[in-house]
């Protein structure tokens, strides 16, 4: 969401006559996009500003900006002690940019506006072919570890049109593939439409080759959703399904609002449904009262379901969160050694999960060249696995089939069928 954030705001400073650069040394402006959701992501944010300090002071026309969900958690603070900082505006705050950049005058709003989705403005993307899209911004969940309903507010779904338009848009700029974005995609609702036909309409758009969505809750997964996925074939068989935590008296005190028992029978239900369904997951380790019982359960759930890959977190605690009124009471130690045990479990799962695709036939979209060489690309499979291809002469946006032939944990290599 960040990431189309910073789009939005190109987008803005783009009509009003900007042009991005990749050289920090000729920027006019430079502005510093920010997540809040652990204090691990804040720090970085406050050192990577603090060290633009030097630039100013060398470049005193420079305007310095922070923006994005720090800016309405610690705004106040950081315009106070760093008067460097010209700029500092919160989520709903962008449409500001224009004015401040006319006056050029030293400005903070970080307002929460439950109106804003930005509708009518128009995200640069760099070149490429596959765009994010946000389909709503904020988030009406309460998990109890999470600053986002904070910083970003209630939410607000955009209108179908708008995210039609700037779809089609995307397609005629040369995109393939979308990904459609909100803190919970499946809550979607938009005058009575919600997400499953939202996402149907979505694909019915003619040339649209790829669509993808995040984030689902499992609160909210829908059998109408699982049928869409299953039907439509355009929409990858691909499910981002944050889980948290394999122990039930854990979920509850984060207040998800499901059981394991619950999620499991979802996994069950999408994954018959749906064809060579991927699966992903976040997993927070260490929430306060976590036992050494609860952490099993959470590897037990591992094991079972066997995601394709999983973002793993610390629990890190945040203020205006419920969840700060509790004793952070697992260690540090214990938190990094939880974590260093479910990631083994889920490179052990990922990399079985990965080598079940040796010797079958998939098609992936090309992404580009490969990192590792020249004479190679890497695309995606419908299930977001990168797969490297032996092979140079293939642009980006094409989709083409081949056979597996190998796997790692991360990346399958593959060959071009026929
Ligand atoms: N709306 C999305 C994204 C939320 S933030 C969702 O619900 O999935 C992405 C991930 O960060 C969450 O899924 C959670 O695993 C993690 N996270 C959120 N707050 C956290 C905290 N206080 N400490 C550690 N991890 C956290
Ligand atoms: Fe945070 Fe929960 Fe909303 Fe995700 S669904 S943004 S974890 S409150």
């Amino acid at each position: 969401m960040n990431k189309y954030d910073s789009e939005l705001v190109s987008g803005l400073l783009n009509s009003d006559g900007f042009e991005m650069t990749d050289d920090i040394e000729k920027a006019d402006v430079i502005l510093v996009n920010t997540c809040s959701v652990r204090e691990h992501a804040e720090n970085r944010a406050l050192s990577n500003i603090s060290q633009l300090q030097s630039l100013k002071r060398r470049k005193p026309e420079l305007i310095l900006g922070v923006l994005g969900c720090m800016s309405r958690h610690l705004g106040d603070k950081i315009f106070e002690d760093n008067t460097y900082v010209d700029l500092v505006l919160g989520p709903d705050s962008y449409r500001k940019l224009p004015e401040f950049l006319k006056n050029r005058k030293r400005y903070k709003n970080v307002e929460y506006k439950e109106y804003e989705t930005y509708t009518d403005i128009f995200p640069l993307r760099k070149d490429g072919v596959t765009a994010y899209v946000a389909i709503s911004r904020g988030c009406n969940e309460e998990c109890s570890y999470c600053i986002v309903p904070f910083t970003r507010g209630k939410e607000r779904s955009r209108s179908i049109e708008s995210i039609i338009d700037e779809i089609e848009k995307l397609l005629d700029e040369g995109f393939k593939e979308i990904t459609l974005l909100g803190q919970n995609v499946n809550s979607y609702n938009y005058q009575g439409t919600d997400f499953p036909k939202l996402l149907k309409r979505v694909s019915e758009i003619e040339n649209l080759k790829r669509i993808r969505f995040a984030t689902s809750h499992p609160m909210n997964l829908s059998d109408g959703l699982i049928d869409v996925m299953a039907e439509r074939e355009n929409v990858c068989p691909y499910l981002h399904l944050p889980v948290q935590s394999g122990s039930n008296r854990i979920l509850e005190a984060m207040k998800r609002n499901y059981t394991v028992e619950k999620y499991i029978g979802l996994v069950e239900k999408s994954m018959s449904k749906i064809k060579d369904l991927s699966l992903t997951t976040d997993i927070i380790s260490g929430f306060p009262g976590e036992t050494e019982d609860d952490h099993r359960a959470t590897i037990e759930l591992v094991k079972k379901v066997e995601f394709d890959s999983a973002f793993t977190f610390k629990y890190s605690p945040r203020d205006k969160t419920e969840a700060f009124g509790l004793k952070d009471d697992v260690s540090e130690d214990v938190k990094i050694s939880r974590l260093a045990e479910i990631s083994e479990i889920i490179r052990e799962v990922s990399l079985k999960k990965n080598r079940e695709w040796i010797g079958k036939v998939t098609d992936i979209m090309i992404e580009g060249k490969s990192r590792r060489s020249d004479s190679e690309v890497f695309g995606r499979t419908g299930g977001f696995k990168k797969v490297v291809l032996k092979q140079n002469n293939l642009s980006a946006g094409t989709i083409v089939p081949v056979i597996i032939k190998d796997a790692t944990s991360q990346t399958l290599f593959g060959e071009l069928v026929g």
